[in-house]
């Protein structure tokens, strides 16, 4: 994925969407109003040479539309990537609705949002994001089928997501220890919700010397006195002794402060941009010969878990399928190290590679 400027308030008057659009390469963006719910909401969809765009959709009180547009165009580029990358066929979407999520929903506002997926006939297909829970996703089911994240169906994907981040954590281990055993590793795990506890659970199982983190205190007293983890400051957590650092949290944790701090070899963990700046942090990692797990590669057993659903498949199927993400991220640590390219680069051009390929095999039709 490449830098591409976001739009400023001072571009609007050259009509500037449809220019950010072919230079991010997305085929479609529905601008969706109505003013009996207070509905705002933009869907874009990036890419569907794959298949139907998948990625959630996003309840944020954003500044204003430009935020909001700049935002479900990163999202939904991102969500091509990585659904290409899982060997999905899934092409990349995603919603945002603006608003406050704590205030502003309602059922009739989920039905017209629902509506408006549904208007686009299956090119986009919706799930849970920040702000949107199952109840809202039952509401948009009311007027779509076009909509993943069901109670009663694939459930709650973090488990999953779990599997996968520690699958490719052994996977860079392999790569950087020579086993990917995690005995006796000291990893330390940055924010204990609903991935990190999971993730958490599995470290510690194989002898793992975890230390954790968390802005909710209960959270972390629980997670101390269940699992037997140390507990470490917020801020501390870049200055500790450790092999493997796991960020699952927050975006932008990998940053010239924090590089300059970290002393662990292995960057693995769920949250979704952890490069502050892909360019210079993603190369910055690989000179200090820290091996960086492509964040959206090594956190992909979400969406497969709503591959699943979208397919009728079985939790087993999800499970094996997240387990593939060692594979995917060991060839990649390798093929970083042979070209002498970041990894976040590699995942790029098998992503886009992907893609490509497919797209040749789809022209016939
Ligand atoms: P979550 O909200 O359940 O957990 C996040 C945890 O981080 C919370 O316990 C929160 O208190 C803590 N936290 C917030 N700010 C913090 C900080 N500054 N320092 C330390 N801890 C902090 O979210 P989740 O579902 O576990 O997802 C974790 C990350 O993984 C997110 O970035 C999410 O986008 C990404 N992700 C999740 C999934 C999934 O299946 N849930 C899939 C792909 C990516």
């Amino acid at each position: 994925m490449f830098e591409v400027k976001e739009i400023q308030e001072s571009d609007l008057a050259l009509n500037p969407v449809i220019a950010q659009m072919s230079k991010m390469n997305h085929e479609q963006i529905l601008f969706c109003n109505d003013n009996s719910t207070g509905l705002k909401a933009i869907i874009a969809v990036h890419n569907t040479v794959l298949g139907p765009a998948l990625g959630g959709t996003r309840m944020w009180m954003y500044n204003n539309e430009i935020e909001a547009l700049n935002d479900v165009l990163r999202l939904s580029r991102g969500m091509t990537y990585k659904n290409a990358i899982s060997g999905l066929n899934l092409g990349g979407g995603k919603a945002v609705i603006i608003g406050d999520s704590h205030t502003m929903k309602s059922e009739a506002l989920m039905r017209r949002f629902g509506k408006f997926v549904n208007s686009l006939g299956g090119k986009y297909i919706t799930a849970e994001d920040v702000g949107i829970n199952t109840t809202d996703m039952t509401y948009v089911n009311m007027e779509t089928d076009h909509v993943v994240g069901l109670p009663g169906k694939s459930g709650d994907p973090s488990p999953v997501t779990a599997y996968g981040v520690y699958m490719g954590m052994k996977a860079c281990a392999k790569e950087q220890f020579g086993s990917d055993s995690l005995e006796g590793k000291k990893i330390a795990v940055q924010g204990v919700g609903h991935v990190g506890e999971y993730l958490v659970q599995y470290l510690v199982k194989e002898g793992a010397i975890v230390s954790v983190t968390d802005v909710y205190v209960p959270t972390l007293k629980r997670i101390s006195a269940n699992y037997g983890v140390n507990v470490v400051g917020l801020d501390e957590i870049y200055d500790i002794d450790m092999d493997i650092y796991s960020p699952c949290a927050l975006g932008a944790t990998v940053n010239s402060d924090t590089l300059s701090r970290l002393k662990c070899s292995i960057i693995a963990g769920a949250a979704n941009n952890q490069l502050q700046n892909e360019n210079i942090h993603g190369l910055d990692v690989m000179k200090k010969g820290i091996i960086y797990a492509p964040d959206y590669t090594l956190n992909a057993g979400g969406v497969i878990n709503c591959f699943s659903e979208v397919k009728g498949l079985s939790s087993e199927w999800a499970m094996t399928k997240a387990s593939a993400i060692y594979d995917t991220i060991g060839s990649i640590v390798k093929r970083s190290k042979s070209e002498n390219i970041p990894t976040y680069q590699i995942a790029n051009k098998i992503a886009e590679e992907r893609i490509e390929s497919i797209g040749k095999v789809k022209l016939p039709l």
